[in-house]
């Protein structure tokens, strides 16, 4: 028989967990295959361990893993994929954003063959404040432009997959992960299945402006050299720029004699050109601080508890 392996990252989720948990029990009973609920404890400060390990003695489909500290949803991914064995596997939020009710007909159409993965997207984001729509818009329009990581606005982390296409998110094995991006870059066929946005049942977001932001910001970093490029075009700009400047100033004072005038202007320049200076410095130290991590091999995540034996403790 098929089997389905559901990840579900948990931070603080005290609150809906029991929703869900109940919810997507009573979908995938209906479903005509054996499942496993693979919850990702991600260093909660709340009862959510209490709360999995109850699940785990009482159904014996339900597998956790429980982190040393708080690792992101990222890494929490990452574990779930690196221990899921079903043939099919899916991320779901704890919050019910990701319905359970979509799972029959995603796995219906990756039975008809066509497609090897299923994805969902949301047409409305009815709920959110209009800032951070805006923003979010912005964002998908521009990396798709500066990277081949296809990334379509809406999408969530929550789509089922087939074995080949985890098989290949576990190679990639990259420290500074960023999942929407991975996703759209191993390719394979992909059905995008639109829903309406679902506003979470309980408890709070754990994104405020400024992680979204770092994250949006992370996203370019690792998946387009366009911000290194900008920068060297705009040097060689100012250097272009600087010359005609140099050679006006030199034939002004040999026709004109015109004495020195002008030290507000100077101050000007000088403070711009540092300032574009500092400016593409750092982009050039995002880089290369994210290739510092990369070579330091750390592990994803560490597994502290679990109540399952096999699982891989650190990656
Ligand atoms: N999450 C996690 N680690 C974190 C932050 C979030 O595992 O550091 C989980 C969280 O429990 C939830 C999912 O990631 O299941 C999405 O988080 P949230 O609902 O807060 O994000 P939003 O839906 O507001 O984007
Ligand atoms: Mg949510």
């Amino acid at each position: 028989m098929e089997k389905i392996s559901l990840i579900i990252p948990c931070y603080n989720e005290q609150e809906a967990l029991p929703i869900f948990f109940e919810e997507v029990t009573k979908v995938m009973d209906n479903i005509d295959a054996d499942y496993q609920l693979i919850f990702v404890n991600d260093g909660s400060k709340d009862n959510t361990l209490n709360i999995l390990r109850e699940f785990s003695e009482k159904d014996s489909h339900v597998k956790y893993l429980s982190f040393s500290r708080n690792f992101g949803k990222e890494a929490a991914m990452y574990a779930g994929f690196c221990n899921a064995d079903g043939d099919y596997v899916a991320v779901m939020d704890a919050d019910m954003q990701d319905p359970p009710s979509l799972l029959p007909q995603m796995l219906e159409i990756l039975h008809t063959g066509e497609y090897d993965s299923v994805a969902t997207r949301r047409v409305s984001r009815q709920g959110e404040p209009p800032i951070r729509s805006w923003f979010a818009r912005k964002f998908y329009k521009l990396i798709n432009k500066i990277s081949d990581a296809d990334i379509v606005d809406g999408a969530r982390d929550f789509r089922l997959m087939k074995r080949d296409m985890v098989e290949a998110i576990v190679e990639m094995s990259e420290y500074n992960r960023f999942s929407k991006g991975i996703f759209g870059w191993i390719g394979f066929r992909t059905y995008w299945l639109p829903f309406e946005n679902v506003e979470r049942v309980a408890g709070e977001t754990k994104w405020n402006f400024w992680k979204l932001t770092k994250y949006a910001i992370d996203g370019i970093i690792n998946f387009s050299q366009a911000p290194l490029n900008i920068a060297s075009w705009f040097g060689m700009g100012m250097t272009g720029f600087g010359m005609v400047v140099l050679i006006y100033i030199v034939l002004r004072r040999l026709i004109l004699g015109d004495p020195v005038a002008g030290w507000a202007s100077t101050i000007c320049i000088i403070i711009f050109i540092g300032g574009m200076q500092l400016f593409c410095l750092g982009i050039m130290g995002q880089y290369i601080s994210k290739t510092y991590m990369e070579s330091k091999k750390r592990p994803h995540y560490i597994i502290a508890e679990s109540n399952d034996s096999g699982v891989k403790k650190v990656r």
